[in-house]
């Protein structure tokens, strides 16, 4: 399957001009502790909603359709990208991920905090629809480390492994892309900074004079 030019007209998101969320992705490359961060950030934070990627990849030892992917074929991942159902999608290990373009829509047009957990390809996409998502890198404390995690999750053959560290060069050249730089040695503080993160995402002219507009009336603004 190759990554076929795509119409921009069929792929502008409607999103409502005055956002009253944040928008936030978080990259890092495998192994860097970024979804045990994730879900803490979002155990910690009701407001702040998780997207649910598709993907073409098989389904890991615990994993549940529809709560940690939607797992689909590759037709049907090939069927719903033809129809224009991601905002963004790329390949990533050898598998396809996408984002669904109607759920991030829906959580905009209500104002909600999204977080999406994706590629550095993906993040270039979605900065380019959507300029004003704040773009968070883990990085791991060390090359020696990421790689540790990887084996002992147990997850993975040692093919995939290999696949993953070699991808983790790559994705790591990407990191002066982001705004954010969170660096996963002590997770309590790795979980403080993103937390520090999503509040001062919070706090940004757009968003917070979206939120408030009678005191902007009042003010004069
Ligand atoms: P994993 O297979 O380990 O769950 O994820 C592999 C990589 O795919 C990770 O870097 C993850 O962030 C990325 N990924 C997950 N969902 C999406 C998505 O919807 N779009 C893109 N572009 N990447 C994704």
């Amino acid at each position: 399957m190759t990554n076929k030019p795509r119409s921009p007209a069929q792929y502008k998101p409607n999103l409502t001009p005055a956002y009253q969320g944040s928008m936030l992705m978080i990259v890092a490359p495998s192994g860097a502790g970024k979804s045990s961060l994730v879900n803490a950030l979002l155990q910690a934070d009701e407001a702040l909603k998780l997207s649910l990627s598709t993907t073409t990849r098989a389904p890991r030892p615990g994993e549940v359709d529809g709560k940690d992917y939607r797992f689909v074929s590759q037709a049907e991942f090939v069927a719903q990208r033809e129809n224009g159902l991601f905002l963004e999608y790329a390949e990533v290990h050898g598998n396809f991920y996408g984002t669904s373009r109607a759920w991030i829509e829906s959580q905009m047009k209500t104002g909600r905090d999204v977080m999406l957990e994706i590629d550095w390809q993906g993040a270039q996409q979605i900065r380019e629809l959507i300029p004003e998502v704040q773009w968070i890198f883990i990085f791991p404390p060390s090359f020696e480390a990421l790689e540790e995690r990887l084996r002992k999750r147990g997850q993975d053959d040692e093919a995939t492994i290999e696949r993953r560290l070699a991808a983790a060069h790559i994705e790591l050249q990407h990191a002066h892309e982001a705004d954010f730089i969170v660096v996963n040695d002590d997770f309590e503080q790795a979980l403080v900074d993103l937390r520090n993160i999503v509040a001062a995402s919070r706090l940004r002219a757009g968003p917070s004079m979206a939120r408030n507009p009678a005191l902007l009336r009042r003010l004069g603004v």
